[in-house]
């Protein structure tokens, strides 16, 4: 293993230690922007402290590589974003949620959605810069085109793809020339409608700036297809007990997993309470020594079992640690034990593990 392993077992705190990837973030930030030539400019999404990363200490390495555009998802992550980004454009993509106080005051850039906050935002914004976000077909944010009143002169005009991790789904087609409809109301207006998948779509899907937020963090864009992403996020958890079955018996809430004499179980300490998901249970891998061990029962809150049988004793012992994702286990595959996705595995692991950045 590496010397970054041998740290973590100096760490005589942490029940878990996430290890995020810098460089592999501002790598991917550069593959994805490399992808779309013809966009102007290609932003970061940072919404959910950097899909559970930490955007405070990602933030700055990405501005530094020339990411000149972050989005967050409400003005409370644009508050805190800013003081590690004095300088760059802070989009909040929900816009105002009431008030437009926190975006005077730390100068940022609403994404207007709904007709009331654009009537707002025109009213008593003193002619700051907005977005405007036109609903292409989910139905979910947006602008009517027909709403997009011609004098409006927002700085972007975007939407949001609802299919792009599907190719071949019609939504896609049907979106695009929605969105194209909408930017004709608003000639000369940059636009933008890709994230991470949609980037994957082709150039019609690219404009002049692209919104990856995933693809930075590892997920894999382009599902069924290998990954074009590097992993950014690895997390271990250490093995508080190792124990030798010699009764049959089983393990676990609900004596759910039955276990047999001669097998080896290794509980580590964290659970569902740290995102490591309660359908991990029965489904979940691990890696220790190289060798994928299985987790067996229910995940309990701060705690899990796997079956560890097959990993040699003396690489088995407490204090060492299980890796859950890096090291050889796949985020989208994890996710999949799961029954999710890779996005809500990330931005669902606790604050309580230790945290360490490498490669900045
Ligand atoms: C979350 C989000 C993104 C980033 O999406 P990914 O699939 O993570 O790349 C881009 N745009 C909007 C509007 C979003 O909400």
């Amino acid at each position: 293993m590496n010397n970054l392993s041998s740290s973590c077992i100096d760490d005589p705190a942490a029940g878990g230690l996430l290890i995020v990837d810098t460089a592999a973030v501002v790598a991917n930030w550069r593959l994805l922007r490399d992808k779309a030539p013809t966009a102007g400019a290609c932003g970061a999404v940072m919404k959910a402290d950097a899909y559970g990363l930490g955007a405070a200490e990602l933030a700055p390495a990405l501005a530094a590589a020339g990411c000149r555009d972050f989005f967050v998802a409400v003005p409370e992550e644009g508050i805190a974003l800013r003081r590690a980004l004095p300088d760059q454009t802070i989009y909040v993509l929900s816009g105002p949620l009431g008030s437009l106080e926190p975006f005077i005051t730390h100068t940022l850039t609403p994404v207007l959605n709904a007709p009331e906050q654009v009537a707002d935002w025109l009213a008593h914004s003193g002619g700051r810069d907005y977005v405007l976000q036109v609903d292409s077909g989910m139905n979910r944010l947006g602008l009517t085109a027909a709403e997009l009143a011609p004098t409006l002169r927002p700085r972007l005009l975007m939407s949001h793809l609802c299919c792009a991790d599907e190719p071949d789904h019609p939504m896609n087609q049907a979106q695009l020339a929605a969105f194209r409809v909408a930017r004709d109301r608003l000639p000369g207006v940059p636009s933008s409608l890709a994230a991470s998948s949609g980037i994957f779509l082709g150039a019609d899907y690219h404009f002049d700036m692209i919104r990856p937020g995933i693809g930075l963090y590892g997920g894999n864009p382009v599902p069924g297809q290998a990954n074009p992403v590097r992993a950014a996020a690895t997390l271990r958890i250490r093995i508080v007990q190792v124990r030798r079955i010699d009764t049959p018996g089983a393990v676990g809430y609900g004596a759910t997993h039955a276990v047999t004499p001669g097998m080896r179980l290794a509980t580590v300490s964290a659970g569902y309470a740290d995102g490591l998901l309660r359908s991990l249970g029965g489904r979940g891998t691990g890696m220790l020594g190289g060798i994928t061990v299985p987790i067996v029962g229910r995940v309990s809150m701060d705690l899990i079992s796997f079956d560890v049988s097959a990993v040699p004793e003396e690489l088995a012992r407490p204090g060492q640690w299980i890796s859950v994702l890096g090291d050889g286990v796949d985020l989208d595959a994890q996710a999949g034990n799961a029954g999710t996705i890779s996005y809500e595995l990330l931005t669902g692991l606790s604050r309580r593990y230790a945290r360490r950045y490498t490669g900045s």
